[in-house]
């Protein structure tokens, strides 16, 4: 596994919309690997391909809960079944240094293909769901700052 480059906003590449995988090739399993390394390295909770300059669709999700689901790697997902809503905070690896209030879903279910292209559907709900449409929302070009309720800016004192 290794490290990749995080791109940061600004690069236009991460405005643009990913392409499914058609089909699941080694090249696309290191890379699910690659993510979760480079995610775990920068303490992130999700990361998806865009973040790491790869249009396709791909992410990688691990909420850290201890009853959660642990790491997941998911190709092509599709939310369907969105249900409540929820403000919290979030913030981005691709947008260092910066917080702020997203409305997400209080639950939803996510279709997907496994690394070994079995077709997966998993219900989530709170934090896990928050990441996973974050994530796929990278996959769309789209960052939590387009859709923030409102900024959050660090107490003063703290940095
Ligand atoms: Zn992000």
């Amino acid at each position: 596994m290794a490290l990749r480059e995080l791109r940061i906003d600004g690069d236009p590449i991460l405005r643009k919309k990913s392409r499914e995988v058609e089909n699941i090739t080694d090249r696309i399993r290191v890379t699910l690997d690659d993510m979760l390394e480079t995610m775990y390295h920068t303490d992130g909770v999700g990361l998806a391909g865009p973040q790491i300059g790869v249009l396709r669709r791909i992410i990688v999700v691990d909420d850290r809960e201890e009853d959660g689901p642990g790491p997941l790697k998911m190709i092509n997902p599709v939310i369907l079944n969105r249900e409540g809503s929820c403000l919290d905070i979030e913030g981005c690896l691709s947008v260092p240094n910066r917080t702020g209030m997203v409305e997400r879903p209080e639950s939803l279910t996510v279709e997907y293909l496994d690394e070994n292209g079995e077709e997966k559907s998993i219900e989530a709900e709170g934090l896990l769901a928050r990441i996973i449409c974050h994530e796929v929302d990278h996959l769309d070009g789209i960052l939590y700052v387009d859709i923030m309720e409102e900024e959050i800016f660090p107490e003063e004192g703290e940095d």
